[in-house]
């Protein structure tokens, strides 16, 4: 199991901020902002680059959900980045999408 279908499973800890039968998100161990969560969908899906007609429904959940678990943050504007392979830093290979925000940040992307 990869690392975020343990943390899924309950196998490994993580502090929870929502959850339902799709999706759960939780906050990063590593945290580059006050608030810093990720989202996974419960099913595992290694990268953007899997997403397909089959699964997107869980992507778009995701993001119906988002305002949401930012708000529950106490933040209405973030950051939703995705990193997706070894160039772009992924480091977790199961989709995962962090909200990043509580902090003033630069226009620049990178
Ligand atoms: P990536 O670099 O793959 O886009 O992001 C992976 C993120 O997962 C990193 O920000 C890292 O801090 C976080 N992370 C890695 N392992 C754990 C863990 O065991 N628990 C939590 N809560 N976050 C983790
Ligand atoms: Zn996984």
């Amino acid at each position: 199991m990869c690392i975020f279908c343990e943390i899924i499973a309950g196998n490994i800890p993580s502090t929870k901020v929502y959850e339902d039968d799709n999706i759960l998100a939780f906050k990063d161990i590593n945290p580059v902002a006050p608030v810093h969560i990720i989202v996974v969908p419960k099913v595992h899906i290694e990268s953007a680059n899997e997403i397909n007609s089959e699964n997107s429904k869980y992507i778009s959940y995701i993001f119906e959900k988002i305002s949401e678990i930012a708000k529950s943050q106490g933040i209405d504007s973030y950051r939703v980045i995705n990193n997706c392979g070894e160039d772009a830093g992924q480091t977790v290979k199961h989709l995962h999408f962090h909200i990043i925000g509580g902090v003033k940040m630069g226009e620049k992307i990178i």
